[in-house]
């Protein structure tokens, strides 16, 4: 999942994307109301953060012409804790949740993983696809309860299947939403990491479909 951080203040920035890169994000920021409007418009997010006191461009107005042009992107708005009248606005032009400052990063992580699994149709934050289960939460994998140690790329891949589990994923879209902006991409990547991932689930459940990409499937639906 990759995520987009648009703050101005600099340290709490580098704490939020610090903390999300943590959790086993990919996170792009953005210090100004331009910059991450123009980052938002651009690239595929799967939520954003978004303070509303930013120079250049504020944040509702960057929500609202997100909205405009059709970007459903989840986005959690950062608010001055007295600002009510901010959180209404915020909702109104199309925010889906929102953090007062000061704020604690559990409380942003746990609203990141809310709207991420919402986004996607899931109710719970622990994925199941057989006998693979993936908490979001404390970020741990197992096999018919036995633990499973992936690597943070690993990790990331997995949780993006499981989040569009049942779908065709390119790996254009693994690629888009597995790795930052900064990261030196390349796509034959993404079919090392299957192999690898395959071979510690020990599970015949990512099936490849071929010319397209791969899809998350229950062994019993595997083909
Ligand atoms: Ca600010």
């Amino acid at each position: 999942m990759r995520l987009l951080v648009v703050e101005d203040d600099p340290d709490l920035n580098r704490q939020i994307c610090a903390a999300l890169a943590d959790a086993g994000y990919a996170v792009d920021r953005a210090f100004d109301g331009e910059e991450g409007h123009y980052l938002g418009e651009n690239e595929p997010y799967d939520a954003v953060v978004l303070d509303l006191g930013l120079p250049k461009m504020d944040g509702i107005s960057v929500l609202e012409s997100w909205r405009r042009s059709g970007k459903s992107v989840p986005v959690l708005i950062l608010t001055a804790r007295d600002r009510w009248s901010d959180k209404v606005q915020g909702f109104d032009v199309g925010a889906d949740d929102y953090v007062a400052k000061p704020f604690h990063m559990e409380e942003v992580l746990a609203r990141i993983r809310a709207l991420l699994r919402r986004a996607s149709g899931h109710a719970t934050s622990e994925l199941t696809c057989g006998p693979v289960r993936l908490d979001t939460r404390s970020g741990r994998v197992s096999v018919d309860g036995n633990p499973i140690r992936l690597t943070s790329h690993e990790y990331r891949l997995l949780a993006y299947l499981m989040h569009h589990s049942g779908r065709v994923v390119s790996r254009t879209e693994l690629v888009e939403h597995l790795y930052d902006q900064d990261f030196d991409r390349d796509s034959n990547t993404i079919e090392v990491f299957v192999g690898r991932l395959r071979k510690k689930l020990g599970i015949d459940v990512i099936q490849t479909v071929r010319g397209l990409g791969y899809r998350l499937n229950p062994p019993a639906d595997a083909r």
